[in-house]
């Protein structure tokens, strides 16, 4: 199995943009207690067909004033290259130098597709006009993207956003570490070396986590499902037995090779910091 272990592993977090002033103050406390960890970067999600644009900009913003960086996701389906444009340059401006560049999914009811078709055409988009300012990250699926005919494809696709200019990647969650090894060996088979930070998202609530996982194609495991439903609506069962399996999933990543971690927040701290503990890394990198 490859090992992508450096000196300093790159740990980030993820937030999506509050929608009210309450979830904006609970947001500033969660990022608060996310900041003593001192991660690489927080990164801040942008909604399907660009409908968070402003409060993710706004969030970006925020964030990268309080010291940590920001990296903010940019999607490209159903903009044009002035949309993406704009953004970059505001973002350049206020010295955001990280982006999480997407192609997002169509919003319902949207049918033009816009200027770009595939996020491979946004990286390749952002180099074109801004040399290498920008740190790229792009996603990828050891468990196959739900649209994709089949593996083989899919990985050639990913291929494209890293041959286009990606330096970084962040995975879509899994519960099986084995995907993410095979996904790893193919990588080193194509001479991909560049980190494949794998996400991870920690599990406090099954029946919203078994819809993500429908909509997004993350497999949860079937001794997994049945433990979580066996929990019934005993929050805390679920939350000490997700605490219990993230642990050992993130710890046999770290243990093999994994480069780093990018949490899922759900822009909540308890979930993450439990598992942050359990693992004993470090408050200070
Ligand atoms: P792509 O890499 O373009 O792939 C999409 C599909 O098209 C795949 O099936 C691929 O095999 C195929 N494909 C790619 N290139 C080609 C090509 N050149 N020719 C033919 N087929 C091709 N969504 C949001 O709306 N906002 C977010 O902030 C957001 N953040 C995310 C963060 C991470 C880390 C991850 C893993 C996902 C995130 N998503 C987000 C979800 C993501 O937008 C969806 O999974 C989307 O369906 C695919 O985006 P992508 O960038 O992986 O697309």
């Amino acid at each position: 199995m490859p090992s992508q272990k450096n000196s300093t592993p790159l740990f980030s977090f993820e937030f999506f943009p509050p929608k009210s002033e309450d979830a904006a103050n609970s947001l500033k406390n969660v990022q608060q207690k996310l900041s003593i960890l001192n991660p690489d970067f927080f990164s801040v999600t942008f909604g399907a067909g660009g409908s968070t644009r402003d409060k993710t900009y706004d969030t970006v913003i925020d964030i990268q004033q309080s010291g940590i960086p920001a990296a903010p996701h940019l999607s490209c389906v159903a903009s044009t290259k002035e949309n993406i444009r704009e953004i970059l340059n505001a973002y350049k401006d206020n010295g955001v130098s990280k982006i999480v560049a997407l192609r997002g999914d169509m919003p319902s009811g949207m049918m033009s597709a816009g200027e770009f078709r595939y996020a491979n055409e946004l990286v390749d988009f952002i180099r074109q006009e801004t040399g290498d300012f920008f740190e790229i990250h792009v996603a990828a699926y050891p468990e196959v993207h739900p649209q994709a005919q089949n593996a083989k494809d899919d990985f050639k696709n990913f291929q494209r956003k890293v041959d286009a200019g990606a330096n970084a990647v962040i995975t879509q969650y899994f519960y099986n570490a084995e995907s993410y090894f095979a996904f790893m060996d193919d990588c080193e088979k194509n001479n991909i070396d560049i980190p494949i930070v794998p996400g991870i998202m920690p599990i406090t609530n099954y029946s919203q986590l078994a819809r993500f996982s429908e909509m997004c194609g993350a497999d949860i495991p079937r001794w997994m499902r049945k433990r979580l439903e066996g929990f019934g609506d005993d929050r805390t069962a679920i939350r000490a037995f997700g605490a219990e399996v993230m642990t050992k999933l993130c710890q046999q990543l770290l243990d093999n090779g994994a480069p780093g971690l990018h949490f899922y927040t759900m822009n909540q701290s308890i979930a993450t910091l439990a598992i942050w503990d359990n693992l004993q890394l470090p408050t200070n990198k």
